[in-house]
C-alpha cells in the first residue's frame, strides 16, 4: 500500500539558508559569506562572551538539579528583561501591569504572541513593513491572521518613507495589529527617528491599534537604552502593547533560544488575567521553557561585575560593526567607486541594504565567491580587517561594471 506520505510536496527552500548551503560548497579559499544574520567577530568566528562564560562556568560548578521551570520562566530573568525593555525601575515594571515570559528565542516570543493575539482579537489583520524580516509573514499566517504590508523603505533616499508609513497606519481599522521593528530595521537598516516613533504613537491611540514591537538587536545601534526609544515611547503613551524581544544577537547566545514576550496592559489585575491566558497558550506548544540560556543571561544581568563586562562586550560589538560600516565606505570611494555610499554609514544594526541589484549580487557570488542576499541586503557583521579590502575590491569592480 502507498506511503501516507507519498503525496506530499517539497516545501519551498528557505532562501538564505539555501545560501549557507552554497556558501558551505564553494571550494575558493577567499570566499566571504555576506548572507548571514549572525555577528561574526574580526576572527570571523561566532564569539561566546567572556561574561556569559564566566556565568556559566559558575553554574556548572554549582551543578543545580533540572526541574521544570515554571511555565513563564523565571521571575529572576522575567524581571531583568523588563529591566532592560523598560528601564531600571521603570514604572511598568514596578505597577505588575506588565506580563514577561520567557519565550525560545526572538522568533518564540513572536509565536507566543501571535497565538495569544489570535485568542484576544480573532478577525485582525496584522501589518508588517515592505520589506521586514522574512519569518513574520509565515509566522503570523501560520497563527491564522491575514497578512499585509505597510510602506517602509524608500530605495531612493534608501530611508524610511515615513509619509507613506504614516498615511498606511492612519487608514487601519481599529484593532489592527501593527508589527514595528524596535531598532535595527532587518533587513535594511533604515530606522524611524525619535520625532517619528512619537507620530507613529500617536496614530496607534487615535487608530486604535495593537503595536507589537520586535526588538532583536538591542545594544546593537547605540546603546542599550538608546535603543529601546521605540519601547520608551509607548511606555509613557499609556497604550497596551506587546514586545518581542531577543538575546541571541545581544549575548551571542542564538543556538541557546533565549528571548521573552513582554505584554503591557492597563492594571496588575489585568496582567493577572492576561498571563493567565498566555500560559495556556505556552501550555499546549513546549510547556515550559529550557533552563540554560535563561538562568545565563539572568546571572549576568544580576551581578554588577558581569553586567559590566558584558555592556563592554555589546559595546564592543557595536563599534566593530560600525568600523565596517566607515572601513567599507571608505575603501569604495579609494577604489574610485563614483556612487556615494555614505548611506551604509547611517544605516543601524548588522545589515544594510546595499542596492546591488540581484545581477550584480550574482557576479559577487560567480566571479568572487562573495555571498550576499539577491536583495542586496549584505551583512556587516560579517566583514572584518582580513576580508573587508577584499570585498570591497569586488564591489567595485561589480558596480563600475
Ligand atoms: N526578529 C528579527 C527582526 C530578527 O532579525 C530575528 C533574527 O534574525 C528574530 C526576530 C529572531 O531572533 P531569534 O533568533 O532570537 O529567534
Amino acid at each position: 500500500s502507498a506511503s501516507i506520505f507519498a503525496a506530499v510536496e517539497m516545501a519551498p527552500r528557505d532562501p538564505i539558508l539555501g545560501l549557507n548551503e552554497a556558501f558551505a560548497a564553494d571550494t575558493r579559499a577567499e570566499k566571504v559569506n555576506l548572507g548571514v544574520g549572525v555577528y561574526y567577530d574580526d576572527n570571523g568566528k561566532i564569539p561566546l562572551l567572556a561574561a556569559v562564560r564566566a556565568a556559566e562556568k559558575a553554574r556548572l560548578e554549582a551543578m543545580p538539579p533540572r526541574g521544570y521551570q515554571p511555565i513563564e520562566g523565571p521571575a529572576a530573568y522575567n524581571n531583568a528583561v523588563q529591566g532592560l525593555l523598560f528601564g531600571k525601575d521603570s514604572q511598568l515594571a514596578t505597577s505588575g501591569q506588565t506580563v514577561t515570559i520567557e519565550a525560545l528565542g526572538g522568533t518564540g516570543a513572536l509565536k507566543v504572541g501571535a497565538d495569544y493575539l489570535k485568542r484576544l482579537v480573532p478577525g485582525a489583520t496584522v501589518y508588517i513593513s515592505d520589506p521586514s524580516w522574512e519569518n513574520h509573514r509565515a509566522l503570523f499566517e501560520s497563527a491564522g491572521f491575514p497578512v499585509e504590508n505597510y510602506p517602509y523603505y524608500d530605495a531612493a533616499s534608501r530611508g524610511v518613507n515615513f509619509a507613506a508609513m504614516k498615511a498606511k497606519l492612519d487608514s487601519l481599522q481599529p484593532g489592527s495589529v501593527i508589527v514595528l521593528h524596535a531598532c535595527c530595521h532587518n533587513p535594511t537598516g533604515a530606522d524611524l527617528s525619535d520625532a517619528q516613533w512619537d507620530e507613529v504613537v500617536a496614530v496607534c491611540r487615535e487608530r486604535g491599534l495593537i503595536p507589537f514591537l520586535d526588538m532583536a538587536y538591542q545594544g546593537f545601534a547605540e546603546g542599550i537604552d538608546a535603543d529601546a526609544v521605540a519601547v520608551r515611547a509607548l511606555s509613557s503613551s499609556g497604550l497596551q502593547f506587546f514586545v518581542s524581544s531577543s538575546f541571541s544577537k545581544s549575548f551571542s547566545l542564538y543556538g541557546e533560544r533565549v528571548g521573552a514576550l513582554s505584554i503591557v496592559t492597563a492594571s496588575k489585575e489585568e496582567a493577572g488575567r492576561v498571563l493567565s491566558q498566555v500560559k495556556r497558550v505556552i501550555r499546549t506548544n513546549y510547556s515550559n521553557p529550557p533552563i540554560h540560556g535563561g538562568a545565563i543571561v539572568a546571572a549576568v544581568l544580576s551581578s554588577p561585575e558581569l553586567r559590566q563586562m558584558w555592556e563592554d562586550e555589546l559595546g564592543g560589538m557595536r563599534e566593530r560593526i560600525r568600523a565596517m560600516r566607515t572601513g567599507l565606505v571608505d575603501q569604495l570611494k579609494a577604489e574610485g567607486v563614483a556612487q556615494d555610499f555614505s548611506f551604509v554609514i547611517k544605516q543601524r544594526g548588522m545589515f544594510s541594504y546595499t542596492g546591488l541589484t540581484a545581477a550584480q549580487v550574482e557576479t559577487l557570488k560567480a566571479d568572487f565567491g562573495i555571498y550576499a542576499v539577491s536583495t542586496g541586503r549584505i551583512c556587516l557583521a560579517a566583514l572584518n580587517s582580513k576580508n573587508i579590502g577584499y570585498v570591497a575590491k569586488a564591489i567595485a569592480q561589480v558596480v563600475k561594471g
